[in-house]
């Protein structure tokens, strides 16, 4: 079977040196995606699940992190930001988005160096803007759904 983007760079970030929480995903099967303020380490399965492993190596629940969808987009946002050829794991854009006015449509705030709190680095939002969270994370799952088939 051909390997897939993840795959990919899990073996590559594999030959390099990591920490106890970046090994412990790699070893699981999943991409480490650190966030510059977070102890431990966000982690991409190649099935676009975002998983969690603490300063030590041991995997928590996203549940128990805080908002689920938030630091699921945020880390694939990382993610792909980092390697734009994990992009087929964001939602595509939907019909009547717009684009957003918080970062002019960039995904990013302040030169580039933190994610858009309006649109957690999509780009675009829907309205009401209230429920764009929600509707993203619908995408979300179905864009992970057809990785999950495609590759
Ligand atoms: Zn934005």
């Amino acid at each position: 079977m051909e390997q897939s983007a993840v795959q990919r760079l899990i073996e590559l970030a594999k030959t390099k040196e990591q920490g106890l929480a970046e090994r412990a995903l790699l070893t699981s099967g999943a991409l480490p995606v650190p966030w510059a303020w977070v102890e431990g380490s966000f982690g991409i399965r190649e099935n676009g699940e975002v998983v969690y492993a603490d300063e030590t190596g041991q995997f928590q629940s996203m549940e128990s992190l805080g908002d689920v969808r938030s630091n699921t987009l945020v880390t694939l946002f990382y993610a792909v930001k980092r390697n734009p050829e994990l992009a087929y794991l964001l939602p595509p854009k939907p019909k009547g988005a717009s684009r957003c006015t918080g970062c002019d449509g960039k995904g990013t705030v302040v030169d580039d160096q933190l994610v858009c709190g309006d649109c957690l680095g999509l780009g675009w939002g829907m309205q009401p803007n209230s429920a764009f969270l929600t509707d993203a994370f619908s995408l979300l799952r179905r864009a992970c759904g057809a990785a999950k088939r495609g590759r």
